[in-house]
């Protein structure tokens, strides 16, 4: 037997109007023997029309997500939409306030942990409550991420190669929609317990981004975010006005795992290559230097096919087994 979520929400989920309150998880601990997380949320509706849900910080260390989400979540009337927005700015809520990739109660990373569980730890309560009582009500969802502190990203939106062309051809024109810089055709190596795998396998459109990272934003990533979300909103019928493009959308495609490159060294790492640029098979794209000591000749690593460099580690050193960079084929217009 499925056991009803622990979760309540703090304000009406379909009632005109704007609300802003909580995802109430009950968390009993040391601080706070009846406590419980508070996961902020905001739900706008005005009349019947399709539902968006928008949803930033599934990992806690990625900001545009939540800086775009909150802001909207602010700033956003009734009457500018027709439908509903719920927007949850900092899904894993823990990870969001203690800046870090995976829940600090349970080491939960949200991204690997659905369907969850509504008797779980809290991370596995959260997967659960979204995917059962959320992502039922939508036509539509957005997952923004980035890349963390490890990681950085050229900014994309992405959705996946899908067994039902229909659905696939409703998230790449919604992806096409969104008008990030790049525009992915994404290859998860490692997609079980993904929020994306089963709101698609729920049959939703469904959008990922990853728009920067470093465990921080720009101006510029925040605007893409900004635009790419008002665009989205617009494309679904939610809100109106014009679809803003950029001038230039490039289409990625990541065709098989020879597009990740790991890290067979432990050491200081020394980017040859920036992100964005194209590269061909062969040519060096990192340095990587013994820490130890001096005079040790630097591990040397090759693209191992051409494309661009849509991704590459972030921080200043490297581990073995990191993530060291990802190369995209560029599809021709
Ligand atoms: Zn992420």
């Amino acid at each position: 037997m499925t056991h009803a979520s622990p979760i309540t929400p703090t304000i009406p989920l379909d009632t005109d109007g704007v609300f802003h309150g909580f995802l109430k998880l009950p968390y009993s601990r040391d601080d706070s023997a009846w406590g419980a997380v508070m996961i902020p949320i905001t739900v706008i509706k005005n009349g019947t029309g399709p539902t968006a849900l928008l949803t930033g910080g599934n990992h806690g260390d990625e900001y545009e997500g939540p800086v775009s989400l909150f802001k909207l979540a602010a700033s956003l009337a009734a009457t500018e939409i027709s439908g509903r927005i719920i927007i949850l700015p900092a899904m894993n809520y823990p990870a969001f306030k203690n800046a870090s990739r995976t829940s600090p109660i349970d080491k939960g990373n949200l991204n690997r942990t659905f369907p969850g569980r509504p008797n779980g730890t809290v991370t596995e309560k959260i997967a659960d409550y979204v995917l059962r009582y959320l992502v039922p009500e939508a036509d539509l969802v957005l997952d923004m991420h980035s890349g963390g502190k490890t990681l950085d990203f050229v900014p994309f939106a992405a959705v996946h190669v899908l067994p039902d062309k229909k659905q696939e051809a409703a998230c790449v024109a919604a992806m096409q929609a969104f008008g990030a810089p790049y525009s992915m055709m994404m290859l998860e190596l490692d997609s079980v317990g993904m929020f994306d795998t089963v709101v698609e396998e729920a049959g939703k459109t469904f959008v990922t981004t990853e728009l920067g990272g470093g465990g921080s934003t720009s101006a510029e990533r925040v605007a893409i975010a900004d635009r790419g979300v008002r665009n989205l909103l617009i494309h679904a019928g939610i809100v109106s006005g014009e679809i803003e493009q950029p001038e230039q959308t490039v289409m990625l495609d990541m065709p098989d795992g020879t597009c990740f490159v790991a890290s067979e060294n432990t050491g200081l790492f020394e980017p040859c290559v920036d992100l964005g640029e194209t590269v061909k098979a062969g040519d060096i794209i990192a340095r990587i230097y013994d820490t130890e000591r001096t005079g040790v000749p630097a591990t040397v690593y090759t693209a191992p096919r051409g494309g661009i460099l849509a991704c590459r580690h972030f921080p200043g050193l490297i581990k073995t087994g990191d993530c060291l960079a990802v190369i995209a084929d560029v599809v021709p217009a």
